[in-house]
C-alpha cells in the first residue's frame, strides 16, 4: 500500500520536530466583523474549550479582513476559556513603526506566544512597507523584544503560489527560523506526502523545528475552491469531483469532509506528526467530531452547527 513508505520512516520522523511537550493541538479563529458573527465565534470558541486544546489562535488581516480586532479578541477568547489565545501579526504595507506598536499592543496585554507572517497586499495596493518577507519580521520582533514571544511562522508542503522555485522556498522558510522562529504551522493540505516531503527536506537543511500541519476542515465546497485558488494548497481531484457531485447537500458536503479529513490527521499523527491546527473558520462542528473520531479526548462540548 502507498502508505508503507510513509510508517517506515515514523521513528525517524517523530523524534525530529517533536516539541519536548510532545504533540500540541490548537483552533485558529478569524477577528468577527459584527455582533452576529461575534455570537457565533463564542459559540464556537465555548464548544472547543472543554477539548482543552494547547492554544488557539486569532489571525490578523487575512483574507481581506480588517486587521481591528485580533488583539481583542484574543484577549476576550482567554479570559473566557483560561486558554492560551495566541495572536497573528503580520507586516506586508505596515511601516516598523505600526508593528512596534502592534507589538507593544500584544506585550501589554500579557500576550508571549504570536503567528508571525508577511501577509498579503489586498489587492490594488501599493509598496510592500518596510518589511517585506517573513524572515524579516521574525528579525525585528527579536531585535526589538528579545526572547519576549514565542513566535511560529508559516510553512507550506506544497509551496508558497509566490516561490520563485521549490528550493528557494525551502531556503527561505530555513531563513524564518534562523531569523529566531520557534515553530511552524503548515498551510492545510490534503496529500499526506507533500508534507512528509516537506520535512524531509526541512532535515536536508537542517531544520529541526517542530512543523504542525494545518487542518482545514472541509465545510464548503466553492469557499474551499476559493481558498485554494489564492493560497495554492491542492485539492486533489478525488476529493473534488466528490464535492462538487455533492452540489447545495451541505450536509454530505460536512460528512464527507469529516471524512476525509479525520483519516488525513489519523494518518499524519501515526506517522509522527508533533501535532495539529486546525482552520476552524469560526465553526467548531467538524473540528470537534474530527478530534473526537481521532479519540484525542473527552470533549464535553455541545455540538451547534456548522
Ligand atoms: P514569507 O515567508 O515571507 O513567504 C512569502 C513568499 O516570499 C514565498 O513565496 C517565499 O518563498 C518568498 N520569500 C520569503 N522570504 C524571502 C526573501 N527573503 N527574499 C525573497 N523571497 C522571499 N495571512 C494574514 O494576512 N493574516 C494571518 O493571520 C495569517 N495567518 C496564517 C496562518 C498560517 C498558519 C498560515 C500558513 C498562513 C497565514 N496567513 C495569514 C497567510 C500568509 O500571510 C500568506 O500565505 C502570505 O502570502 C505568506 O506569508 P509568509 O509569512 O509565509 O511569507
Amino acid at each position: 500500500m502507498a502508505r508503507t513508505k510513509a510508517t517506515a520512516t515514523a521513528t525517524e520522523r517523530s523524534t525530529a520536530g517533536t516539541p519536548a511537550t510532545g504533540r500540541v493541538f490548537s483552533f485558529e479563529f478569524f477577528p468577527p466583523r459584527n455582533t452576529e458573527a461575534e455570537e457565533v465565534l463564542h459559540t464556537t470558541w465555548a464548544a472547543l474549550a472543554p477539548l482543552q486544546p494547547h492554544f488557539f489562535s486569532v489571525t490578523f488581516g487575512a483574507d481581506g479582513s480588517t486587521r481591528e480586532g485580533t488583539c481583542e479578541t484574543a484577549q476576550a477568547i482567554q479570559t473566557s476559556t483560561g486558554i492560551e489565545t495566541v495572536p497573528h501579526i503580520s507586516c506586508i504595507g505596515t511601516s516598523k513603526e505600526d508593528i512596534r506598536a502592534i507589538l507593544q499592543q500584544y506585550q501589554q496585554a500579557g500576550v508571549r506566544h504570536i503567528v508571525a507572517l508577511r501577509g498579503d497586499l489586498p489587492s490594488g495596493a501599493v509598496g510592500t512597507g518596510e518589511l517585506r518577507y517573513g524572515n524579516e519580521l521574525v528579525e525585528f520582533i527579536r531585535e526589538e523584544t528579545g526572547r519576549h514571544f514565542y513566535i511560529e511562522v508559516a510553512a507550506y508542503p506544497e509551496f508558497h503560489p509566490q516561490a520563485s522555485s521549490v528550493e528557494a522556498d525551502l531556503q527561505h522558510f530555513k531563513r524564518k527560523i534562523e531569523a529566531g522562529a520557534d515553530s511552524a504551522i503548515t498551510q492545510y493540505f490534503y496529500n499526506p506526502y507533500a508534507y512528509y516531503r516537506f520535512i524531509d527536506n526541512c532535515q536536508r537543511l537542517g531544520i529541526s523545528a517542530p512543523i504542525v500541519p494545518g487542518i482545514m476542515p472541509i465545510i464548503s465546497c466553492t469557499r474551499l475552491s476559493r481558498f485554494s485558488e489564492q493560497c495554492g494548497a491542492e485539492i486533489p481531484r478525488w476529493i473534488l469531483k466528490r464535492l462538487q457531485e455533492f452540489g447545495d447537500d451541505r450536509a454530505s458536503i460536512r460528512a464527507f469532509g469529516v471524512d476525509v479529513t479525520t483519516e488525513l490527521c489519523a494518518e499524519l499523527l501515526e506517522n509522527g506528526a508533533p501535532g495539529l491546527h486546525f482552520y476552524t473558520l469560526n465553526r467548531a462542528a467538524s473540528s470537534l467530531e474530527i478530534w473526537k473520531r481521532l479519540g484525542l479526548g473527552e470533549g464535553e462540548a455541545q455540538r451547534p452547527d456548522a
